[in-house]
Parts: C-alpha cells; sequence; structure tokens
C-alpha cells in the first residue's frame, strides 16, 4: 500500500517535472536550464493556498496525458514529446485563448518559469548586463534578539502585537512607552544587514510575503508585501509621503471620524516623520529618476524630491538593491528604529510565530495563538493588535471568526509602467531607490489621478514584466536589459476588492478594477510614454503580453500607442498589474455597517482586539502609505494605552 503510493507521487513527480521541462523549452529557448523544474515547483510550494498549488500541479500531470493535453492544448500530444517550437507555440495560444483559465495557467507559467533563470546566476542573467549581488553582504553585528521558539510554550503580556512591518513596529514602540508590557509575533524571520544577500531568488523567499507569489485570484494584479521582521519598511524604497490633507479631509467625510481633521492624526505624522529622519535632501536621482525627470522637465510637468526616511544613505549606485534590505542600515525601517525603541523597553519579539487565530472570550480578545517552528504558540494578554498587514490582518481575522466588513474594501494602488529603450545604459535596477515624483496629472483628473514614479527593475521580476510574445522576441528583450528604463504609473483605486479565506483560513485576494480606474491606469501609462519619449527613449512599451510599442520617431505613432493600449484596456488579467500598497480592508469608521473598527482602532464585534497597520485606510491613500500606516499606528498606541489603563 504505502510503495504503491510512493510509485504514484514518484510518476507524479516524474510528470511536473517533464511538463515544466518541456514549458521551459517554449518560454526560454536555448536559456532554458535542467534547473527550471525544481526552482518553479520550490515557488509553487509558496502559494499562498496550497490548494492552488494542487490545481496547477494537477494541470501539469493532465499535460503528461494524451487526453489531458487534447483537453488543455487541443492537441493529442503531450507537453513532454513536444519540441521547444511546438510549446512555446502551445504557451502563445494559451495567451491569446478566449478562455480566461488558459490565459491564466500562461501567465502563471511564464512568470514562474522567466523568474526561475533570470532571479539566478547563470548565462542568461550575465547577458543582461546585471553585475549581480554587489559582493558580500556586510559583517554586521546584529542588533536586535529576537526569540525563536523550540518547543510548544505559553506567554503572557498586556498587549500582543501580531506582525512588525509599518504598523506593528510603530504599535509596539508607542505600547511600550507607555509602560506596557509587549509581545511582538512576526511570521517571518529576522533578516537584518549581515543577512541581505542581495540575490533575488533569496531575498524573494525570505523577505517577501508567499515568496513573491500573491496575486489577486484572476492573476490580473501581483501582489507584493513584505514578511520580515520590519515588514514592508525593511523592502520598500523608503518614499515618506505624510498623508495629504485633502486625503485626510476625505477619510474624516468617510468614516465619521474627527481626529483625521483635528490635529490628532497630523501630530502622529509628524512624530513618526520626526522618528524616521524624513528628508527631501537624501533624493540624489540615479539615471531611471534622472531620464524620469528630463522627460518630465522636456513637457513642463510637475516633478519634485521625494521625502524618504533614511539616515547616511550613500544614494550611489549600490542603493537599487535596497529593495532586497538596505545593507547600509540607512534605510529607517522598523528594524532600525521602533522594533529597537520597543526592545530597549522590554519588548519580547518572536520571529517565525504565524499567528492563526485571535482567542476570543465572550466577545473579548484574551490573546492569540500561533504556529511557530512546528511548535504551538499562546500569547495571553489583555489586549490584542493586529499589525499583519492588509491582506493577512483581515484573513486572521475571519478565520478568528470575525465577519461583517472584515476583508471589504480593500484597496491596491494597481501599478503599471512603460518601458522605454534607450541607446545608452540606463541600468534600471540601480540609484537611489526612489528619487522623484509626479503629480502632474492631478490638474486634469483631481484627487484620485494616478501619480508617475520609477522603481528599480531587477532581472528576476523585470524578467516577468518584460512583455513575453515569444522566446526570441523575450530574449532579444532581456539582451537589452541594461538599455531600458521605466516610467510608473500607480492608480488611486475607487474600485474595490476583497479578501476571503479558503477552507484552511489562508487569504483569497478578490479584485477587479471599474471602468473610472481602468481610464486612470490608462491616462496614468500614456503620460508615461509621453515622459519616456520626451526622455530620449527609441522605443516604448507597454507591459501587455501582446506586445504594444511606439516609435516616438515615426509621426502619430504615440497616439496610435495610447489608443491601442486603451483599447487593449487593463482589467480581467490583460495585462499583470502591480500591487505594493494593499489598504482599507478592516477599515476604520463610525458605522458598523460600513466599517469593521472604530476610532479607536478597536473591532466592532470584538472588545480589546485593535487594527494598527493599512487595514485601516478608509479609502486609498494616493500617496505611498508608509507614513499614513505609522502615523495612524502611533495615534492607536496612545488609544490603545489609555483604554488599558
Ligand atoms: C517592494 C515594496 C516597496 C514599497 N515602497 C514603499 C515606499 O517607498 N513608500 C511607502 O510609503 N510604501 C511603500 N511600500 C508599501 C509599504 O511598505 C506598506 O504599505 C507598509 O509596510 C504596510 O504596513 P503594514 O503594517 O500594513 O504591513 P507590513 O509592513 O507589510 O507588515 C505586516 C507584517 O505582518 C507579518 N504577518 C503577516 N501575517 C502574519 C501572521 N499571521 N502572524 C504574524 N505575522 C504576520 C508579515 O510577515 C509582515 O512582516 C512598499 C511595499 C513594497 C512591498
Amino acid at each position: 500500500m504505502a510503495s504503491a503510493r510512493r510509485g504514484r507521487a514518484a510518476t507524479a513527480g516524474r510528470q511536473h517535472a517533464e511538463v515544466l521541462a518541456a514549458l521551459a523549452a517554449g518560454i526560454l529557448g536555448p536559456d532554458a536550464t535542467p534547473e527550471v523544474p525544481g526552482r518553479v515547483l520550490a515557488t509553487l510550494d509558496q502559494l499562498a493556498s496550497p490548494r492552488d498549488r494542487d490545481q496547477l500541479l494537477a494541470i501539469l500531470r493532465l499535460l503528461a496525458t494524451r487526453a489531458g493535453a487534447l483537453t488543455l492544448t487541443g492537441r493529442p500530444a503531450p507537453l513532454p514529446g513536444l519540441t521547444p517550437e511546438q510549446a512555446e507555440a502551445v504557451v502563445q495560444r494559451w495567451q491569446e485563448s478566449r478562455w480566461a483559465v488558459q490565459r491564466r495557467l500562461a501567465s502563471a507559467l511564464i512568470a514562474a518559469t522567466l523568474t526561475a533563470v533570470y532571479a539566478w546566476p547563470g548565462p542568461a542573467l550575465e547577458r543582461t548586463g546585471y553585475p549581480g549581488p554587489l559582493g558580500p553582504a556586510p559583517d554586521e553585528p546584529r542588533r536586535l534578539d529576537p526569540i525563536t521558539v523550540t518547543a510548544d510554550e505559553e506567554l503572557a503580556c498586556d498587549v500582543v502585537v501580531v506582525g512588525s512591518g509599518a504598523g506593528g513596529g510603530t504599535v509596539a514602540a508607542g505600547l511600550a512607552e507607555a509602560g506596557l508590557d509587549v509581545v511582538v509575533l512576526e511570521k517571518g524571520g529576522y533578516h537584518a544587514e549581515a543577512d541581505f544577500t542581495h540575490a533575488e531568488h533569496e531575498a524573494n523567499r525570505d523577505l517577501y510575503l508567499y515568496g513573491l507569489t500573491l496575486a489577486t485570484t484572476d492573476l490580473g494584479c501581483r501582489i507584493l508585501a513584505g514578511s520580515t521582521l520590519g515588514g514592508g519598511t525593511v523592502v520598500n524604497y523608503s518614499t515618506s509621503f505624510a498623508t495629504p490633507d485633502f486625503v485626510l479631509a476625505e477619510w474624516a467625510r468617510v468614516s465619521g471620524v474627527e481626529a483625521f481633521v483635528s490635529g490628532e492624526v497630523q501630530a502622529s505624522l509628524d512624530a513618526v516623520a520626526g522618528r524616521l529622519g524624513v528628508t527631501t535632501g537624501a533624493s540624489r536621482p540615479g539615471a531611471r529618476d534622472a531620464l524620469m525627470e528630463k522627460g518630465l522637465a522636456a513637457l513642463g510637468w510637475h516633478c519634485a524630491p521625494l521625502p524618504r526616511n533614511v539616515r547616511g544613505c550613500p544614494q550611489d549606485a549600490g542603493c537599487g538593491w535596497c529593495g532586497m534590505g538596505c545593507r547600509h542600515g540607512a534605510k529607517q525601517s522598523t528594524m532600525r528604529t521602533y522594533l529597537e525603541d520597543a526592545a530597549a523597553r522590554g519588548t519580547r519579539i518572536v520571529v517565525g510565530a504565524d499567528v492563526r487565530r485571535v482567542l476570543i472570550n465572550d466577545a473579548r480578545a484574551v490573546g492569540v495563538e500561533a504556529r511557530a517552528n512546528g511548535h504551538r504558540l499562546r500569547v495571553r494578554a489583555k489586549a490584542v493588535a493586529a499589525a499583519a498587514g492588509a491582506v493577512e490582518t483581515p484573513a486572521l481575522l475571519l478565520r478568528s471568526g470575525l465577519a461583517g466588513q472584515v476583508g471589504r474594501h480593500l484597496h491596491l494602488h494597481p501599478g503599471t509602467a512603460a518601458f522605454g529603450l534607450f541607446d545608452e545604459d540606463a541600468r534600471f535596477w540601480e540609484g537611489t531607490l526612489q528619487a522623484r515624483y509626479s503629480a502632474e496629472l492631478r490638474d486634469t483628473l483631481g484627487e484620485y489621478a494616478p501619480t508617475l514614479e520609477t522603481v528599480p527593475v531587477h532581472p528576476g521580476i523585470g524578467s516577468a514584466a518584460v512583455p513575453w510574445a515569444s522566446a526570441t522576441g523575450h530574449r532579444a528583450l532581456m539582451d537589452r536589459f541594461a538599455n531600458l528604463s521605466l516610467c510608473a504609473t500607480l492608480t488611486r483605486d475607487t474600485s474595490s476588492g476583497r479578501v476571503r479565506t479558503d477552507r484552511e483560513g489562508n487569504p483569497r485576494v478578490l479584485y477587479k478594477l471599474n471602468a473610472t480606474d481602468e481610464r486612470h491606469v490608462a491616462a496614468g501609462l500614456a503620460a508615461c510614454g509621453r515622459v519616456l519619449a520626451a526622455a530620449g527613449a527609441k522605443e516604448i512599451m507597454s507591459l501587455h503580453p501582446r506586445r504594444h510599442t511606439f516609435r516616438p520617431s515615426e509621426p502619430d505613432a504615440f497616439q496610435a500607442w495610447a489608443d491601442a493600449v486603451r483599447q487593449t484596456g487593463f482589467g480581467g488579467g490583460r495585462i499583470t498589474l502591480f500591487s505594493y500598497h494593499q489598504m482599507g480592508s478592516c477599515r476604520m469608521g463610525t458605522d458598523p455597517a460600513t466599517s469593521a473598527v472604530d476610532a479607536d482602532h478597536q473591532t466592532h464585534q470584538v472588545k480589546n482586539l485593535y487594527v494598527a497597520d493599512s487595514s485601516v485606510f478608509p479609502t486609498a491613500s494616493g500617496v505611498n502609505p508608509m507614513l499614513s500606516v505609522m502615523g495612524l499606528a502611533h495615534r492607536a498606541a496612545g488609544r490603545i494605552a489609555a483604554q488599558l489603563a
């Protein structure tokens, strides 16, 4: 019996590997290596829902059979027997298919396969001109001493904080400062300067939520979030906007919470900006920001330096790697600031602790239960502050039995970019993380207008963004990777999605772009095309799989491109959008019919259960949200401490 099971598992394993190898040959051409199937399978193991992984594996097994191949490719030819050209044609047909399932299959497999080559050292990566990690990580001493659980354990404290990112780190420090005994539980590990290898495949696995595999259920938007001690603040791009006044005014209107406009939230925003050393004096643009600035200047458009939370940032070519952790310790993440403050006041920090549920007694939170290194960890507390981020906090609350508005009103700031090919090297992976932005479109589109920024693009994630229409075409573009630069657009979304949970309590993110936002994404992308053209790009493309390009030197080419891009559209997986900002899924408000937490951050349904992260935003922040999250978490600490006093 057991040996039969082992035999079936071995057959299945062989089928997965053979089908993935055939697909890799089709997607990568001569760059396919024997390691690709194993790397793709390891990526699938990190998916939020094991059910999704199992479904994908079942499809791979079907593709190894005649009947399955007939159903999924239209021809009774098992994938392992196909030539690379035939496998490429299968993927191309899936991409163009009328069936969303086939388009999603293509999108998932193309991204995973390309990343399995370009996020790793090897000949393909070398051809891009990418210098790879710039030497080993520094031999810096660790400044924190978190606890790792080695047996079933029970702790007790005043407040247990779930998550250690922008919200969690800040609220923990505030609570500790108020004299409370705090325990922080972080699902990720402790990775400090000495661990930042800057190898993309390692950073994805160690620093990002679900190894960077998270996406909306229709795969229309990839969701990037940090998952390490310090959360998003360790991997983020250091842009530190205070919440704009027009957003605070809207939040007060939507939520009925006066604090947004009374000066109370503003005081907290000022306090966190001070602690993080936010400055516009450390925004020396690298090549890609300089190109965006040049384009904006040529058009006479708005362009300004970005405020950043750094101290002693070199702002040089080595800086673009800090999305995989800042080796200089210049980025003022919560790991370098608030968590140190909290630890200095006795806060206990536990890493590798995945909180599975809030313990609730008589509609009051009394602690949490976590899985930690295969052990059970219980923390008894007078209050629980959930700060696991706008995807994980609602998932935690839902699996703890809360309902109502929990998980609704999720905003993603859906982003995309135009990529431009320049004659000169732009090396768009390097230089100050983010240095310039443009709010030009606010004049015409108002408070929900998209903004323009750049982001550092490394070959692993970049290869999945560069349009794939054929192995040769993609390879040719990757060979010119060093000549690419980008202008990105982030839309302040009016669309709202929803976080639900699967049967095991893992998050599923549902999100559909509405017509207004689709128009705004189109306007933002058209603006990006104009900026790159004005900056001197020779050829400009959107990131749609069906390649839309234009050469600024050709008359009327821009308008034809902008029209074609708009007609192809952005919703329903026609393009993969990127979300770096998740917000609003447990929003604050005075009315339980439209909000999940009250003005004190306490859930309407369970006493002593607070939310102190990006989930509480009443609407999308419009600007990069870190400082807003921290400002609100700073205020939350005061409210929680006052209630426990
Ligand atoms: C690549 C990138 C670049 C960005 N750049 C910027 C920028 O320049 N400026 C800006 O303003 N914003 C930026 N952001 C967004 C910003 O970092 C986030 O909005 C912010 O960190 C959100 O704060 P949070 O507290 O809600 O969640 P996070 O900071 O994501 O923290 C949540 C933490 O909770 C942990 N967690 C999750 N589930 C559990 C669980 N069950 N048990 C225990 N722990 C759990 C996670 O591992 C994570 O560490 C960027 C984000 C990314 C991913």
